[in-house]
């Protein structure tokens, strides 16, 4: 089991279960893995320099967008950090280089696809949209409310603004 660390009293503040069933959060996460581990399989052909340059997300001007679970996940298993001074990700590493949530990170992290990817000449461009259809249903079965996936930027300011209003 994790040890208790700085954010664990913080995590239900970074994602307030909009339907309050747990039994059915859990559900949903566990078919988010399968989603994103048919991802990564679909990847697996090509490599990824992993410079982390797509993650300076203000220098890119890009950013993924998240579905509900994706943000629950995200929320659930891993400490809310600050915003970063130079715009990239939060949850890039202090150095700026590495993803601290690797494992669990977006759908659009794992199928974002740069020029210097290399592998074979298409992408799984309809594997990639057979499950970007199962994301979206999964995210209305949890949260019929969100019409559309959100910036990463844009969960993790509301989540960070929640936590400080409930803190002295
Ligand atoms: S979640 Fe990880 S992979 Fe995705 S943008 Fe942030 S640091 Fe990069």
């Amino acid at each position: 089991m994790r040890g208790r660390d700085w954010d664990d009293e913080d995590e239900d503040e970074a994602a307030p279960s909009p339907s309050g069933n747990a039994h059915e959060e859990e559900r949903a996460l566990k078919e988010l893995r399968t989603v994103y581990q048919r991802a990564d399989t679909a990847y697996a052909p090509f490599s990824c320099p992993a410079s982390g340059e797509c993650c300076q997300l203000a220098t890119t001007r890009r950013q993924p967008w998240l579905w509900w679970p994706e943000w629950l996940l995200l929320a659930r298993r891993h400490p809310l950090p600050p915003p970063r001074a130079d715009g990239g990700c939060p949850y890039l590493d202090a150095a700026g280089r590495r993803c601290t949530v690797y494992a669990d990170r977006p759908f659009g992290c794992r199928t974002f696809f740069c020029d210097r990817i290399q592998g074979p000449a298409r992408q799984p461009a309809e594997t990639v949209n057979a499950l970007l259809v199962r994301l979206e249903r999964l995210s209305e079965r949890l949260l019929p409310s969100l019409k559309g996936p959100r910036p990463l930027l844009d969960w993790h300011a509301e989540a960070f603004a929640r936590k400080g209003k409930t803190r002295p």
